[in-house]
């Protein structure tokens, strides 16, 4: 039997011990050790953190209204108002049958795939899905296949060979994937539910919403989202905020209420953050120019063989000892970059995952393309 020490030991020697960064957010910086340093990590992709103008103005207007603790879960005391109203103005925008809001898209995704599915449905997922969809997977109990990344071929095959032999099929993916940036092919996706009738199709647009669609994600760009049976869109990253939503039909949402557990053993988020939320939503709507800047920005950082389908960049540098050289003569340059690997990259696949936002300049972007030229 190992002791603690001893596993610790384990982790270390295969250069997956992990550390806490003592930082400091400063709008687009961060601050560490004395420096400031250009924050390339975020999924703030509007460049929200450096607005506190709008901080201020929720601070003045509307904070005060709301409470700072639910103090338990929705399904007792939790469920002020504020839920209906933010839960409304989302299922209006997106034109949704139903929207629920989570603590968090990892709650979202591991509590949402084990209400879905039973023993007689099949999960076909993207081999890159986010590590809380493959949790919800792994507490369904269903069985499970993974498609090659983006490959219809291979989910096409898949679908031929198994949709038959279950009552239902779920397609899991992503809009933009969040290690590498590219987008689902999701309207030949949806396509598999004119072919077989038991398909359903569930999308995590945790680093599409905001940015894309009018900040409404992906699906709604592509004018899909109708398609979508169960859509995830994360508050935390380019919507400024914390939490998560989830839109899909009534019944969908009354079974999820009913038996998520993360949603029904877990304090809901503070009345005066999903007032946050709103706020910052109905603003994000309207940040057509925060888009065009940051889909210029993109243009500037693609080359003539990578041009950015997002604002999420991935230099592969394989190794860890490799990548995590790079993230350290980055640092000395000004920049904050952790290294990723394994598990949340498979080995081999080791990458610095490089984030714009909206905050920054093209000078700053192409003083970054040049600091990146030994690995881009
Ligand atoms: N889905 C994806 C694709 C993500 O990248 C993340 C966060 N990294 C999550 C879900 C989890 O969202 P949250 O941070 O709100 O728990």
């Amino acid at each position: 039997m190992s002791t603690y020490a001893e596993i610790l030991q384990q982790v270390k020697d295969e250069g997956l011990f992990r550390t806490l960064p003592q930082i400091k957010l400063c709008g687009k910086y961060i601050e560490m050790n004395g420096r400031s340093l250009l924050n390339l990590n975020g999924n703030d992709y509007l460049g929200l953190l450096d607005c506190p103008e709008l901080w201020t103005e929720f601070l003045d207007t509307s904070a005060h209204l709301y409470a700072p603790s639910s103090a338990s879960s929705r399904l007792l005391t939790g469920n002020d108002e504020i839920y209906h109203q933010f839960e409304d103005y989302l299922r209006t925008a997106y034109s949704a049958e139903s929207a629920l809001i989570w603590d968090s898209g990892y709650h979202a995704n591991s509590g949402i795939l084990p209400v879905l599915t039973d023993h007689d449905t099949l999960i076909v997922a993207d081999r890159l899905v986010h590590a809380s969809i493959i949790e919800g997977i792994r507490l369904s109990g269903a069985s499970f296949v993974r498609f090659r990344h983006n490959d219809l071929d291979h989910l096409s095959q898949i679908l031929r060979e198994k949709a038959p032999q279950f009552d239902k099929v779920w397609i899991v993916t992503e809009g933009v994937f969040s290690m590498d940036g590219d987008r689902a092919p999701l309207a030949e996706i949806v396509e598999f539910k004119h072919i077989y009738n038991n398909v359903y199709v569930y999308v995590d647009e945790a680093h599409s919403v905001g940015v894309f669609g009018n900040g409404l994600g992906l699906s709604v760009e592509l004018g899909l989202s109708h398609e979508i049976d169960l859509l995830i869109g994360t508050l935390g990253k380019a919507l400024g905020s914390v939490g998560a939503y989830s839109l899909q039909s009534s019944v969908i949402r009354d079974l999820l209420v009913s038996r998520a557990r993360p949603f029904i053993f877990s304090t809901a988020l503070p009345p005066v953050m999903v007032a946050w939320s709103l706020f910052l939503f109905q603003k994000v709507r309207e940040m057509e120019h925060r888009r065009s800047h940051l889909f210029q920005l993109m243009q500037l950082m693609g080359t003539e063989h990578h041009q950015l389908s997002s604002p999420i960049t991935a230099i592969i540098i394989p190794g860890i000892e490799a990548v995590t050289s790079a993230a350290a003569a980055l640092l000395d340059q000004g920049y904050f970059v952790r290294p990723i690997r394994r598990p949340t990259v498979p080995a081999g696949s080791e990458r610095l995952r490089i984030s714009l936002t909206a905050a920054m300049t093209p000078q700053e972007v192409m003083n970054l393309k040049q600091a990146l030229a030994p690995w881009y």
